[in-house]
C-alpha cells in the first residue's frame, strides 16, 4: 500500500523589518512573494514584518498600502496568509489583517504543518535572560497601555516609538550576545508544555537548525533569518521537512 504524501508546501518568514527607510528590503519581499509564495498552501509571517507599527489608523501610509496589496493578492489566489506579532509590530490589528486577507495568530501557536506538529513563535518571549526587555514586553503587551498609546496623536506615537528605539539600541550595546539569545530552559519548558513539537521562531537574527534530544524526544528548533540589504531568507516546509531558501 502506498501512502500519498500530503500535498503542497508552506513558507515561513520573519523579521523583515520593513520600513520606508529600507526600500530595497521591501522590493526583495515583493520578489519573494511573486517568485516563491505563489502556489504555497500557506505563508506564515512570524513577527516584525514592519520595523514599527503605530496602529491600524495609519494603514493609509504608502508602505502599508503596498504590503496590503501584495498580501491580499496572494490570499485571493489561494494562499492562506498568517500574521504573528513581533516585538516591533505588536500593534498590528484586525483591520490591517483583514485588508491583507490574513489571520492573526497567537504567540505561541501550535499547528499541523504538512503532517508535523509545529509550534510557531516570534521568539522574543523566549529571551528570558533579558529582564529589562521582558519588563518592557509586559508593559507594552498590556491592553490598557495599548489603548492609551493608540489614543495619542500619530505624531506623538512616532516620537515615543523613536525614543523607545534609541533606548533599545543603546541598551543592546551593553547586553552580552548570550542575554539576547533565547534561554534554552525556556525553550525546553515550551516544548514540554506542547508535547515536543518542532519549533520555528525568529527574532534573534541567528538563522539555524538546532537538532537535539529532550526527554528522549528528538527535537528540532529552526530560527528564521532577518532581512536586510545584504540578507534575506525563509523556511520552506512540506511533508518531507523544512529547508532554508533565499533569493538568488
Ligand atoms: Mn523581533
Amino acid at each position: 500500500m502506498t501512502v500519498m504524501p500530503e500535498a503542497g508546501f508552506s513558507l515561513l518568514a520573519s523579521d523583515l523589518h520593513l520600513s520606508p527607510a529600507q526600500p530595497h528590503v521591501t522590493h526583495q519581499f515583493g520578489e519573494f512573494l511573486r517568485r516563491h509564495a505563489g502556489g504555497a498552501h500557506a505563508l506564515y509571517l512570524l513577527g516584525d514584518l514592519f520595523e514599527y507599527w503605530l496602529g491600524d489608523d495609519t494603514l493609509d501610509a504608502p508602505l502599508a498600502q503596498q504590503i496590503i496589496a501584495w498580501l491580499a493578492e496572494l490570499s485571493t489566489r489561494g494562499t492562506q496568509v498568517y500574521l504573528m506579532h513581533g516585538n516591533r509590530d505588536f500593534l498590528i490589528g484586525t483591520e490591517f489583517a483583514r485588508r491583507c486577507g490574513a489571520r492573526l495568530l497567537d504567540d505561541p501557536c501550535l499547528i499541523n504543518l504538512h503532517g508535523t506538529p509545529t509550534l510557531l513563535s516570534h521568539g522574543d518571549s523566549l529571551c528570558t535572560d533579558d529582564l529589562p526587555y521582558q519588563a518592557f514586553r509586559r508593559q507594552v503587551r498590556h491592553p490598557v497601555w495599548q489603548a492609551q498609546f493608540l489614543a495619542l496623536p500619530v505624531a506623538e506615537r512616532i516620537a515615543q516609538a523613536e525614543t523607545a528605539r534609541r533606548q533599545s539600541e543603546a541598551a543592546q550595546q551593553e547586553k552580552s550576545a548570550a542575554i539576547m539569545d533565547v534561554n534554552l530552559d525556556a525553550v525546553r519548558a515550551l516544548l514540554r508544555a506542547h508535547g515536543y513539537p518542532r519549533l520555528i521562531h525568529g527574532h534573534t537574527h541567528r538563522p539555524a537548525r538546532h537538532s537535539f534530544e529532550l526527554d528522549n524526544h528528538a527535537c528540532e528548533r529552526w530560527v528564521l533569518p532577518d532581512w536586510s540589504d545584504t540578507r534575506n531568507g525563509w523556511l520552506r516546509c512540506d511533508a518531507g521537512g523544512c529547508s532554508f531558501e533565499q533569493l538568488a
